[in-house]
């Protein structure tokens, strides 16, 4: 991947590439910002850039190929083992650092979900942080900056990612990846902006899962108490994908809001449920949707709490089919 490929992020490319062209590069960066919108790429297309044996990131030479097969053995990746990163990897990493570099001319290092250091772990990156061993690049990825260290953060050059835009994402799946255009304007729409969630085990969530969804909800009624419970019950155990399930929820009630007020169908998230969509906006009003919106919310924030799930979603489901 070359900085080119990366999708969005020109600020963030401008920066590094100045660097590696000027020498200037800093001895640790931290890339900050949401899930799946490209830091680890442009980390991977920054170590080609410093690694490229015709120094451009060509992705022909050996070094490139081998930063692309991670198998280079100048560039270290550090994930989490299990729920943190613990010192033993962080030691084990800094024994790598203490050699010098064997193919290229600085070693480096990705630390990928940089908040999970343990504490024992985070002090110990600080000595390497602080007395960098010989030429080193070390690159920090975190989707939460703040649970990351402070004596940490401030010893690398800080570089946020923003989302990419709901439009630059679906430009992006219909041209690049060949995803169908109604397919594109839905997973962009659902994704906030991530590419991971639109591509990876999202993208059947957000696609066929939603329409079976979105059908057995509108099918529910007050008065049928039974399949309600059922639906409650069966989604109670989808801890995982149940906030991304809730967000389903609300952007269809939010199509029916968006379409109450004569919106174009463009700004609708489920452009591929107009018919579903007609038949319910008029049942509902608008007081209707801002309830049922707010029940959405408010159980969304139960649920982050931690609070019984079934019963939470029975709750909720109730005031869904009202
Ligand atoms: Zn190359």
């Amino acid at each position: 991947m070359t900085f080119t490929q990366i999708l969005g992020h020109q600020r963030q490319k401008y920066i590094l590439r100045r660097a590696v062209a000027s020498g200037r590069l800093a001895h640790a960066y931290m890339f900050e910002g949401a899930e799946g919108i490209g830091k680890r790429l442009m980390a991977l297309a920054l170590v080609r850039a410093v690694f490229c044996l015709k120094g451009t990131g060509c992705g022909d030479c050996t070094a490139c190929r081998k930063v692309d097969h991670h198998n280079h053995p100048d560039l270290h990746i550090l994930e989490p083992d299990g729920a943190a990163i613990k010192i033993d990897q962080v030691r084990a990493l800094q024994k790598e650092l203490s050699f010098r570099p064997l193919e290229a001319t600085k070693k480096t290092c990705l630390i990928d979900g940089a908040e999970k250091l343990n504490p024992a772990a985070g002090n110990a990156l600080l000595k390497t942080l602080e007395e960098p061993p010989g030429d080193t690049l070390l690159i920090l990825m975190t989707p939460q900056p703040e649970g990351v260290l402070s004596t940490i953060r401030s010893r690398c050059q800080r570089l946020p990612f923003s989302r990419l835009g709901r439009e630059h994402l679906k430009e992006a799946l219909a041209e690049r990846l060949g995803v169908d255009e109604t397919e594109a304007h839905v997973l962009a729409a659902l994704s906030e902006g991530s590419f991971k969630k639109a591509l990876g085990k999202h993208r059947d969530l957000f696609l066929e899962r939603r329409k079976d969804l979105l059908k057995t909800l509108t099918g529910l009624s007050q008065g049928s108490i039974l399949p309600l419970f059922d639906l409650a019950e069966a989604l109670a155990k989808e801890k995982e994908s149940l906030p991304d399930i809730l967000e389903i929820f609300q952007a269809f009630f939010r199509d029916l809001l968006l379409f109450h007020h004569g919106r174009p169908e463009q700004e609708l998230v489920n452009i591929d449920l107009l018919e579903t969509i007609h038949r319910r906006a008029g049942r509902e009003t608008y007081s209707s949707l801002l309830r049922k919106l707010g029940a959405i919310n408010a159980s969304r924030q139960q649920l982050d709490r931690n609070v019984n799930r079934q019963l939470a979603l029975d709750v909720l489901l109730m005031q869904l089919a009202a």
